[in-house]
């Protein structure tokens, strides 16, 4: 009896998917990215007494083609709204976004003309974090959960299907 006989199937695309996954979210490089209030948490959050690096993400990059994780920390204005996007297109796939506090989640209390009222409405977003701002525990609570979610997340044309299925959706920009 041939090994493909053997193996249930399906096993063993599933197993490298968990592999590839659990590789990618043990590694998650965040670009360098603050916008307002909420970065100066996050900054706390890479620091000693909170320590990110323990999640494998300590190396927050300068340059988003080496960043797969935008943090959206802060009100995105309508002036910065195209250098986002901008930023965003430059990151390679698999790349995820989150978007950390009211302001960036829905405006917060910036409801008016020179905020984005979301930053989902510019890119898509993977992991919403409520808080004015959140606190390091919070942020490092909503990574985890990111975490969660990538580890179970299907690979190539599939997550692209995904994608595409949520802007058909109308949950993706
Ligand atoms: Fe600042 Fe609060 Fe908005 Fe964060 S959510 S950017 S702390 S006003």
């Amino acid at each position: 009896m041939g090994l493909e006989e053997k193996i249930p199937s399906g096993v063993l695309l599933t197993s490298v998917e968990k592999l590839v996954n659990w590789t990618r979210k043990s590694s998650l490089w965040p670009a360098t990215f603050g916008l307002a209030c909420c970065a100066i948490e996050m900054m706390a959050s890479g620091a000693g007494r909170y320590d990110l690096a323990r999640f494998g993400m300590e190396v927050f990059r300068a340059s988003p083609r080496q960043a797969d994780l935008m943090i959206v920390a802060g009100r995105v204005s309508q002036k910065m709204a195209p250098v986002l996007r901008q930023i965003y297109d430059q990151m390679p796939e698999p790349r995820w976004v989150l978007a950390m506090g009211v302001c960036s989640s829905s405006g917060g209390m910036f409801n008016n003309y020179a905020i984005v009222q979301g930053v989902d409405h510019i890119v898509p977003v993977d992991m919403y974090l409520p808080g004015c701002p959140p606190r390091p525990e919070m942020l490092m609570d909503a990574i985890l959960k990111l975490h969660h979610k990538i580890q179970h997340e299907p690979l190539g044309p599939k997550r692209a299907a995904a994608l595409a299925a949520a802007q058909a959706n109308g949950t993706a920009p």
